[in-house]
């Protein structure tokens, strides 16, 4: 049975259908990406998952359990967090409350502390005491990322993670997955790049205008399949 297993999903906003049946499984220790241009459906796809959408109850299982009509903070202690597009850090905040905030509601121990957070970034630790959002781009993305493994997840969900971002800091920020797999957490990337995507994930969903258009391992995947997966055939 696969960690994650999303059926058939369909999502709407309004008269506005913006998911039609999409299909995607994410097994314990794997790291997935989905690509598509801008519209295709990604954060739609993840705010279904992490329970801020919630028009498919039986569409997404963690486990095997149904986790589709549970709120946002319910959706976290079942094991699912999400690094949301944008960051959206609390302003009046410094960084180490930001991270506490991750941790709210989180019943047992495991590897994600504040001290595991800032061996994992070790700006953050210096920053601690400053509002977060006084940070720089890509520290915040830390502090976002960081706030999201205080809940311990065994699914981390990164939306967009590397947009706004200097080359040299998306690698920084690109180059703590490898720990964050190794903590026990599957992730799940949702990249506009798609060199980005191929580089880190182990298989990888293309969308298209709210449909999955073309998955698989990226040494599977020709540049031409990807190109009309992503743009459609032109
Ligand atoms: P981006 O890269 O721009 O974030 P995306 O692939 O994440 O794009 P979504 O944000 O999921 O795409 O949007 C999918 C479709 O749903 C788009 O056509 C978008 O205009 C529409 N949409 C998104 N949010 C809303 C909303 N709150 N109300 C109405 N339509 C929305």
């Amino acid at each position: 049975m696969s960690l994650l297993q999303v059926t058939g999903l369909t999502a709407r906003y309004g008269d506005f259908q913006a998911l039609f049946g999409v299909d995607l499984t994410l097994d314990a220790g794997e790291a997935i990406a989905i690509i598509g241009a801008n519209g295709a459906g990604k954060t739609t796809l993840m705010r279904s998952i992490s329970g801020v959408l919630r028009n498919a109850p039986e569409m997404i299982r963690l486990n095997g359990a149904p986790i589709g009509a549970l709120p946002p903070d319910a959706v976290v202690a079942q094991g699912v967090a999400m690094v949301p597009e944008g960051r959206r850090l609390f302003a009046s905040l410094s960084v180490e409350e930001n991270l506490l905030i991750g941790a709210h509601g989180r019943k047992d121990a495991g590897y994600w502390t504040l001290q595991t957070v800032y061996d994992l970034f070790p700006i953050l630790k210096e920053k601690r005491h400053v509002p977060g959002v006084s940070l720089s781009g890509g520290q915040q993305q830390m502090v976002a990322i960081g706030r999201a493994l205080m809940s311990n997840p065994r699914v981390l969900l990164c939306d967009e993670i590397s947009l706004g971002l200097a080359p040299v800091v998306i690698r920084d920020v690109y180059a703590a997955l490898p720990r964050i797999r190794d903590a026990g957490a599957a992730v799940v990337i949702v990249e506009q790049d798609i060199g980005q995507a191929l580089k880190v994930a182990d298989r990888v969903y293309c969308m298209m205008e709210g449909r999955i258009t073309l998955s698989g391992r990226p040494e599977d995947l020709s540049r031409a399949a990807i190109h009309d997966a992503y743009f459609g055939v032109s």
